[in-house]
């Protein structure tokens, strides 16, 4: 068996390596006998090479090789030929081929059929499913995506941080918390580094940004909503208002759109994806004037209702047609929604309202956050209306009583905006192993 640095992947064959032995290895995806002669398409991560195997040259060879099952792992060792019918212009003539794992038959999911398989069913065989190229394309656009971002907040002065994902209390609420049992007491999994990055404002390190696993026991099965999602967790100090905030939101997003575009542009166009990269600054509208536009678009919802999937679906065509904009934030929600429960900073002037705003991109929230209120007074008034108990948020007040600097940041969903960016019907498309109500396996 050739170790994989003696391996030719299938792009690498070239008019170069004519009439040169090379050892290929991969998956079988096709075999067709024609009686003399067969072709197997062997497919490697890098495309599809062709096989060519001829019954008078080798007997014995070719009956082997062509009763390997479809999918089954085999390297081959052979001569590469030009070659006019072969889809890449190349065919391998082998002379020898070792089958390193049989697959078995039927397969739990198609690789190359026409008929397209269900989620479900994609999801249970999810190995299976990376198969197809252009399933491996959306992962490939995420750690694209991840990249743009990391080198974007770097170069801005933002250090990546980590903080912990068990933790002693829950940041957004109840509801939706995931409580585990930690050695002789009970604890959670993080909804959001929100507590930790805060903590960090208080440390000198004034710019953080973490990339990590929120988890979130939401109780509806929505298509943009999954237990556990990555999070791109923000925050920087010294802000003047929630605007500056809103500044490296909007900065990220066109400068990880740049970058894809550079960087996966033929993932793109494997997906069928025409991906604008909208010039900043992304329009801004208030919570008000959003409810007003929907209002004329005749949705019945009233002054202080969620906007909910409906509202943010309408306002993104309403803004795509208006203002022709795919990218836009949603600015001032009313303290009454909750953005930022107890932390959100609110108006000096108007305590109804907060700086909380939201991005969404083509009708579905990707990020939420604003500025926090860094005095203590205010923020502990504002856990107790929110009935908190303050002795086990104590580890969090604390910071806010030795020097902390007012600040904000916000939460960034990942496979939200992999999933906007590449048209997904469902955020689970854009998941690896995606976790929800019903699914905990694979
Ligand atoms: P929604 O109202 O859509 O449920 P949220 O207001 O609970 O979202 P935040 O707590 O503000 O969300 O989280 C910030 C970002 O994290 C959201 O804008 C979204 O991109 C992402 N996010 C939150 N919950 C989930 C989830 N369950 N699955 C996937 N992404 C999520």
């Amino acid at each position: 068996m050739p170790s994989w640095q003696q391996i030719t992947y299938s792009d690498q064959i070239n008019a170069d390596l004519t009439g040169s032995v090379v050892t290929i290895g991969g998956w079988v995806q096709e075999t067709r006998n024609l009686g003399g002669i067969s072709f197997i398409q062997l497919r490697d991560r890098k495309g599809i090479i062709q096989v060519t195997v001829l019954k008078k040259k080798d007997p014995a060879l070719f009956k082997d090789i062509t009763a390997i099952q479809r999918e089954s792992v085999i390297v081959v060792k052979g001569v590469v030929k030009e070659s006019k019918e072969a889809k890449k212009g190349f065919e391998v003539l082998p002379d020898e081929f070792e089958i390193l794992n049989a697959a078995e038959s039927p397969l739990p999911l198609g690789v190359i059929d026409k008929v397209g398989a269900d989620l479900d069913t994609r999801l249970n065989n999810r190995f299976m499913d990376l198969r197809k190229e252009s399933v491996r394309a959306i992962f490939r656009v995420r750690a694209v995506t991840l990249e743009g971002i990391r080198e974007y907040l770097s170069d801005e002065g933002f250090l990546e941080v980590s903080t912990p994902k068990i933790v002693a209390a829950g940041a957004e609420g109840g509801a939706t918390l995931f409580p585990i049992k930690y050695f002789d007491k009970s604890a959670y999994l993080a909804q959001s580094p929100q507590l930790y990055k805060q903590n960090l404002m208080a440390s000198g390190v004034d710019r953080v940004f973490e990339i990590a696993p929120a988890y979130r026991a939401e109780a509806s099965d929505t298509v943009r909503h999954i237990a556990e999602f990555t999070s791109l967790d923000v925050e920087l100090a010294f802000i003047e208002s929630s605007d500056d905030v809103m500044n490296v939101a909007e900065g990220i997003v066109h400068a990880s759109l740049k970058h894809i575009l550079k960087k996966a542009g033929e993932e793109l166009e494997l997906l069928g994806v025409d991906l604008p990269v909208p010039e900043p600054p992304y329009p801004r509208v208030t919570y008000e004037e959003a409810i007003d536009m929907l209002h004329s678009n005749d949705m019945s919802i009233e002054h202080g209702d969620d906007l909910g999937t409906e509202g943010e679906k309408l306002l993104g065509d309403i803004m795509l047609r208006e203002r022709e904009s795919e990218l836009y934030f949603i600015t001032q929600f009313p303290t009454s929604l909750k953005r930022g429960t107890f932390y959100a900073k609110r108006d000096d002037r108007n305590p109804e309202l907060t700086g909380y705003f939201d991005l969404d991109y083509r009708g579905q929230e990707i990020v939420s956050g604003g500025q926090r209120e860094h005095r203590y007074d205010v923020l502990v008034s504002q856990m107790r209306e929110n009935d908190m108990n303050l002795q086990s948020f104590e580890f969090y007040l604390k910071a806010f009583r030795f020097g902390m600097p007012p600040h904000g940041g916000f939460g960034f969903g990942i496979e939200r905006y992999v999933q906007k960016m590449l048209n997904l019907s469902n955020i689970r498309e854009a998941v690896l192993y995606p976790r929800d109500r019903a699914r905990l396996i694979p």
